[in-house]
């Protein structure tokens, strides 16, 4: 059976009305913050769409179509995503789904090419995607499935119907953590905030220590605020190839220092030495580690981003003692 998360409860309903009216598109673009499950979602759908005996709640999971879709061996569906040393969806991945989606469907229902990450698709693989959006062979459907909808070409985008997939309520997410995994439910609602109110994403930070690397770096910002460490000291200490996990976590610590200066309640963890710094400097701090964070994409240097966030960090705690 696939999984059926409960904050994808409104997104599934509306697909079973279009389902039931027969007025289910051919194009579905599943899109939404990392970790609420999205390719659950579209696998959910698509075991229902092969499923021989489905019901409103997805696939039975029992019978032979259920059994081949379990083995990843199901002739009607194929998935598309990036391979191994590749950053993009190349227009050869593209070309032979849709290949494949113009092929008679071998059970006789619907054909289903799921590809994900949708954006990664380069421009040529994109346009290849075009003429089965236009015209969907019979019992086509496509699923896009993408964290940044935004850097599909909008050829593309307009041509599938958005499904968008909600952060879920805290209190939901909450519910969800402790029920799903009971042990490490405390660290994931700490993770919370940092996972952008995602559950899974949170839950997958707890599961790889991120809680602890994030409790860490407030410590070293301490450290460095108050004079007992030197910036390149804690550089050197930053494993060189983190500087992505170093690039997320330093701004949550600054967002969460900034709400705690704006009376706002700040969430989980926060610097403590660091709570005399201006407003202008933190902010001035953030836009620093977010220009980085737009070229870590590029090959930088991770010691020498390190080294200068930390040379920076210290500086304006100096300025403000
Ligand atoms: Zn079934």
């Amino acid at each position: 059976m696939s999984t059926a998360f409960p904050w994808h409860d409104a997104a599934w309903r509306r697909l079973q009305q279009q389902q039931r009216g027969g007025r289910l598109p051919h194009a579905l673009l599943i899109s939404g913050a990392p970790g609420l499950g999205k390719q659950a979602l579209a696998e959910r759908l698509a075991a229902q769409l092969l499923c021989r005996q489905p019901d409103e709640a997805g696939a039975c999971g029992r019978c032979p179509a259920c059994h081949l879709i379990a083995a990843g061996s199901h002739p009607d569906i194929r998935h598309i995503t990036r391979e191994d040393d590749s950053r993009v969806i190349r227009i050869d991945s593209v070309r032979q789904l849709t290949e494949f989606m113009a092929m008679k469907s071998q059970y006789g229902g619907y054909r289903l090419g799921l590809i994900h990450p949708a954006d990664v698709m380069n421009t040529n693989a994109a346009n290849s995607l075009l003429k089965t959006l236009e015209e969907p062979p019979p019992g086509a459907m496509l699923v896009l499935i993408s964290d940044r909808p935004s850097r599909i070409p909008a050829t593309v985008r307009s041509r599938c119907q958005q499904i968008p997939v909600p952060v879920p309520e805290r209190v939901e997410a909450v519910a969800w953590l402790e029920q799903t995994a009971p042990e490490l439910a405390r660290r994931a609602v700490a993770m919370l905030p940092l996972a952008g109110g995602a559950p899974l994403q949170a839950l997958k930070q707890a599961e790889a220590g991120i809680d602890q690397r994030l409790q860490d770096l407030g410590a070293q910002l301490d450290a460095l605020a108050t004079g007992r460490s030197q910036p390149a000291d804690v550089a050197a200490a930053w494993p060189k190839d983190e500087l992505p996990l170093l690039l997320d976590l330093l701004p949550h610590l600054i967002h969460q220092l900034i709400r705690q200066q704006s009376g706002a309640q700040a969430e989980g963890i926060v610097p403590q030495a660091a709570s005399g710094l201006r407003a202008s400097a933190l902010h001035e701090y953030l836009a620093t580690v977010y220009n980085y964070r737009a070229l870590a994409e590029r090959s930088l240097n991770a010691e020498l981003v390190a080294e200068d966030l930390f040379i920076r960090w210290h500086r304006i705690c100096r300025q403000a003692a």
